[in-house]
């Protein structure tokens, strides 16, 4: 259960650690020397050997600068551990502002000559240019760009800290059994998954009754932030406050409007799973404090490691044996991290490792159900990382928020399907959909939600309305009820749940939710394939995989036969959401 991460370097020897990341430095600075300046004047052939020396320089250094990141996750009180995690951070800091320019004199570049985009000499690069030139236009000059830098370290950057700083220092008195505790923000919201119903109920009550007060200081932080942001779209001549974060995640208007449409018609569909749910949980309706709890008679499941490791190897070994083999590779080599241990990171994350064409995972296994699905999670993203790296540089597995997580659900979709057909009462089968359904109702509509109401406050603003607190609210209850009806009851201080919602407040972050609700309805509808499509269903997804950021979503879709502009699509990831819902109420 303990992870081997000597692989990842030639020497475990931490003054030769030093010493390599020192000359990722200077390697770094000798490309910065030999190129800095001169991009606007290079031809095709020269755009191709800059962009191959510079995945060469991430793929040389790539493992010395993962296991610094790795130590210090796997132990954060390690004197050594914290030497290499400081040495890391400062040498890429230096290796960032060395090759800085690049990208913005190869924008420079692309803007005067775009037929270098379909060079066939840069065919490889193709794709890793296009995004470059998307953002040239919207780019200010040197010195504007420079004020802007200045203006936000105390303006956004400092109403994100005083969010944070704020919402963390609160502390809430509640009553449990019989004890009054004073508990921080951070360890109340823990209540909220409990399985006392009435507890959960006050937790809720508390914690929003608290944030409501200081509505004032939310209000403001947001206000400017949407503020800043309408002025920054309008002087970087983005249509709408939308697009920035389009080019960033590299999709188009047609195809979020298409995406959202599908979740807006079929906010009937999730309003039928949460009455179900209340069935299960013999309520008559679902309260706001339900939504994420655990259903009361759920069975207690408990896996070993090696029970784990079997069903997950399992599940992707049914899919495909090559990608199952991948998987089996991850235990093997002792590329996972289960044990739990103090100083150890919390929740769970892989790392690529690109050179080594293979991927690292730390967890904390406990050996719950939902442990299981982390590590099923957490092996589709190494999966992806194998098949990436196999066929990508590093410039083109840069893969963005709306196609990251295609591994990785997919991968728990196999699990489902594993352990579906595997459980032996209806309260197993319940405690399964439940788990899956929840995840899809959060991320696809819940936080349509919020992509509702950032949107909402932008037009509200553009109409000239002052958004204090209460106006806030009232925009964060008007969308919230378009998707959830009147199939939930809420406590009427919910309506101060935006306040806590640290993205809404972070620097350069709008937008930051719809990729979300993509991925989940882009991997459902991949899961929906799989199931019409069967064995030829495989390569496909490993081709799609594989491609990595080489291609953008929606020419990834078009490989599929299919235009993710159109509503079709996007329905066949409803569909698998249904067939969920139907199993469901077959065990009612
Ligand atoms: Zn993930």
């Amino acid at each position: 259960m303990i992870w081997d991460l000597s692989h990842l370097v030639e020497s475990v020897d931490s003054t030769l650690i030093q010493r390599e990341l020192e000359s990722m430095v200077t390697e770094a600075e000798k490309v910065r020397d030999k190129y800095h300046g001169k991009i606007v004047g290079l031809d095709a052939k020269g755009v191709l050997e800059l962009l191959e020396m510079k995945d060469a320089h991430t793929l040389k250094f790539e493992g010395v600068n993962t296991y610094c990141r790795l130590m210090y996750s796997a132990d954060s009180t390690d004197d050594v551990a914290k030497q290499l995690n400081d040495a890391v951070r400062r040498a890429s800091m230096r290796v960032g502002q060395a090759l800085a320019f690049i990208n913005i004199e190869l924008g420079k570049l692309l803007a005067e000559d775009p037929s270098l985009v379909t060079d066939p000499v840069l065919a490889e690069y193709k794709h890793y240019l296009e995004r470059i030139l998307r953002r040239v236009p919207h780019m200010l000059s040197e010195t504007e760009e420079r004020l802007i830098i200045v203006k936000d370290k105390n303006g956004i950057n400092a109403w994100q800290m005083l969010q944070s700083d704020w919402l963390s220092v609160r502390t809430f008195d509640i009553e449990i059994e019989g004890e009054i505790k004073t508990l921080p923000y951070g360890e109340i919201i823990g209540l909220y998954e409990s399985p006392d119903r009435d507890l959960r109920k006050r937790a809720n009550q508390i914690v929003y009754e608290g944030l409501g007060k200081d509505e004032i200081i939310w209000a403001s932080a947001i206000r400017a932030v949407c503020e800043d942001h309408l002025q920054m779209s309008k002087m970087r001549k983005y249509q709408t406050p939308m697009i920035q974060s389009l080019i960033g995640n590299d999709v188009d208007q047609q195809t979020i409007e298409s995406l959202m449409n599908t979740i807006e018609k079929n906010v009937g569909l999730y309003q039928r799973y949460l009455r179900l749910k209340a069935k299960v949980m013999n309520l008559d309706k679902l309260a706001n404090y339900d939504l994420i709890a655990p259903l009361p008679n759920a069975p207690e499941m408990d896996y070993s490691w090696r029970e784990a490791r079997k069903e997950v190897v399992d599940a992707y070994m049914e899919f495909d044996d090559e990608t199952g083999g991948w998987v089996d590779e991850m235990f093997e080599k002792r590329h996972i991290d289960g044990e739990v241990r103090k100083g150890k990171e919390s929740g769970a994350f892989c790392a690529d490792w690109l050179a080594g064409k293979s991927a690292y995972i730390l967890q904390s296994f406990n050996g719950k159900m939902g442990d299981v699905y982390t590590q099923a999670h957490e092996l589709g993203h190494a999966v992806h990382a194998y098949l990436g790296s196999r066929a990508q540089k590093p410039s083109n597995y840069e893969i963005g928020s709306c196609i990251a997580e295609t591994g990785s659900i997919f991968g728990e979709l196999l699990l489902t399907e594993r352990l579906l057909s595997k459980a032996k009462t209806k309260e197993e089968k319940q405690a399964i959909l439940a788990n899956i359904l929840d995840e899809f109702g959060m991320t696809a509509f819940q936080v349509s939600a919020r992509v509702f109401f950032e949107q909402s406050m932008y037009d509200a603003i553009e109409r000239g309305e002052f958004l204090d607190g209460e106006a806030a609210a009232k925009l964060w209850v008007e969308a919230r009820d378009k998707i959830y009806g009147d199939s939930v009851d809420w406590l009427d201080v919910m309506r101060w749940e935006w306040t806590m919602k640290p993205h809404y407040y972070m620097a350069n972050y709008r937008f930051y939710n719809y990729p979300y609700v993509f991925a989940q309805l882009f991997v459902f509808a991949l899961y929906q394939l799989y199931k019409e499509q069967g064995e030829s269903f495989v390569p496909k997804l490993k081709r799609l995989l594989a491609a990595g950021s080489s291609k953008s979503p929606r020419e990834l879709g078009a490989e599929l036969g299919f235009d993710i502009t159109d509503e079709t699509f996007w329905e066949k990831g409803m569909k698998q959401a249904e067939e969920f819902i139907d199993m469901l109420e077959e065990t009612l």
